[in-house]
């Protein structure tokens, strides 16, 4: 399965397996229960070197591709969809905007806060801004040489307990609007960025969803990491990085599906009723035989998508692809996750086991990143070269730029 892997990778999803197996596996399920940030996890994977993975050697990183984190992702989340999600974060997203965008110093910071296990949040979705991400509201006011940020967030993943933000904000300057621009903040450098409330999810259990307020934020020029204009493409450069994102976030799901696909396996190996094992029944043997080839297409479409280069030599995945590996890994692994807990009978349904955990964490990875339905217009925009009536500008959250397929 993994003869298309250069030899490094197939170590590193060597080593990646036996961290899953021997230190994420065995915290799993209190995670989920205590809903508590793993501190203790987030240590190791740092100590072994999975944070900041895509890191450039000269920051002190390993200097890995997409791809091969994606083959660590892939590992973490069959044992704990949380460890995996911070994996993502740890190495594309935020830190990869910031690798691609930043100046040296800002580069420098962020490559020591995620090396050493910091787990970045990304502000952009506002309670009236979710899908429509251009309609935020919040501010930042240019202030002599710095700026006030003013506004509100929500459904920030790791809200409270990362200290690096790349906050997304509505640009002024005298009261003129420039455009979204993106700036960095890190928690208690600076008074006006509060914690104020905790979503109570339904999975995804040990990573904070929270509600941030920004009150009169100062943020020096040199934090601005992509301004709203000039050389920069503002919201387009900053959303181009989310795609990197998108294919972690796919990865987490398919990890998921693909975990909990091994689970039932051993099961029905096990289980005997009507004086045979119940991999002896077509019924389940079809189910497991669709079930296989919908992780083998998700993973093809994701490690496609990794490799992968977006138009006009941009550094991230192209975004149609990232989309379309993502919707397609997040739906087919909720129905992978579904029939694998399906498979164990009343057991499955058990908080005893892990497969109920599965079922409520898979759940979230057709909304959070760009929703199902968004990702379609994106695709949809993509091949028929079209504006679409469905979204502000025509595009999904872009400027006409990111046109070109
Ligand atoms: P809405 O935009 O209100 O959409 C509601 C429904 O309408 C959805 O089904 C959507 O698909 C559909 N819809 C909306 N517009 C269209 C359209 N034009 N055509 C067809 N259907 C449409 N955000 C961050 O900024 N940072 C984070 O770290 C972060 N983490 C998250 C973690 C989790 C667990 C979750 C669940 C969300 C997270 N989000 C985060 C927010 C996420 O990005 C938003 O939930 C998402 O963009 C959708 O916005 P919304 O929830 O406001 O839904």
């Amino acid at each position: 399965m993994y003869q298309l892997l250069e030899p490094h990778q197939v170590k590193l999803r060597a080593e990646a397996e036996e961290f899953a197996r021997t230190v994420v596996r065995p915290r799993a399920a209190e995670i989920d229960r205590t809903e508590q940030y793993p501190w203790d996890v987030v240590k190791a994977l740092s100590q072994a070197g999975f944070t900041g993975m895509t890191v450039p050697k000269a920051y002190g990183g390993r200097g890995f591709s997409y791809l091969d984190a994606v083959l660590v992702i892939e590992e973490m989340a069959k044992a704990c969809a949380v460890t995996a999600r911070i994996v993502v974060e740890a190495n594309m997203g935020a830190i990869s905007t910031v690798m691609t965008y930043g100046t040296e110093e800002q580069k420098k910071l962020a490559a020591e806060l995620v090396l050493a296990g910091d787990k970045p949040a990304i502000c952009i979705t506002e309670p009236d801004a979710g899908s429509d991400a251009l309609s935020m509201t919040t501010r930042a006011d240019k202030s002599g040489t710095s700026y006030v940020v003013n506004g509100k967030k929500h459904w920030i993943t790791g809200a409270g307990t990362a200290k690096l933000h790349l906050i997304f904000a509505k640009v002024f300057d005298n009261g003129k609007e420039l455009g979204i621009g993106g700036f960095l903040a890190v928690r208690g450098e600076a008074p006006g960025l509060r914690f104020v409330r905790r979503e109570p999810t339904m999975g995804l259990r040990g990573i904070p969803e929270g509600e941030l307020v920004f009150e009169d934020l100062e943020i020096p020029a040199d934090r601005v990491l992509v301004p709203p204009s000039g050389p920069s493409r503002g919201f387009f450069d900053l959303i181009n990085a989310y795609n990197s994102q998108r294919v972690g976030a796919g990865t987490v799901a398919m990890g998921i599906a693909a975990g909990a696909l091994d689970h039932a396996v051993a099961w029905v190996k096990e289980r005997e009723q009507f004086g045979r094992p119940l991999a002896e029944f077509q019924g389940l043997q079809w189910m497991i035989a669709d079930m296989q080839t919908q992780l083998t297409a998700s993973r093809l479409m994701l490690h496609t998508a990794a490799r992968s280069r977006g138009p006009d030599d941009s550094p991230f995945p192209d975004p149609s692809l990232a989309a379309q590996a993502k919707i397609f890994a997040s739906e087919t692994a909720i129905g992978i996750v579904n029939n694998s807990l399906q498979m164990f009978g009343a057991r499955g349904y058990s908080r005893d086991l892990p497969l109920e955990r599965m079922a409520r964490d898979v759940r979230m990875f057709t909304i959070g990143g760009g929703t199902a339905q968004v990702l379609r217009t994106l695709v949809a925009s993509k091949v028929l070269s079209m504006k679409l009536p469905q979204t502000r500008d025509g595009y999904v959250g872009k400027s006409g730029r990111d046109r070109a397929a």
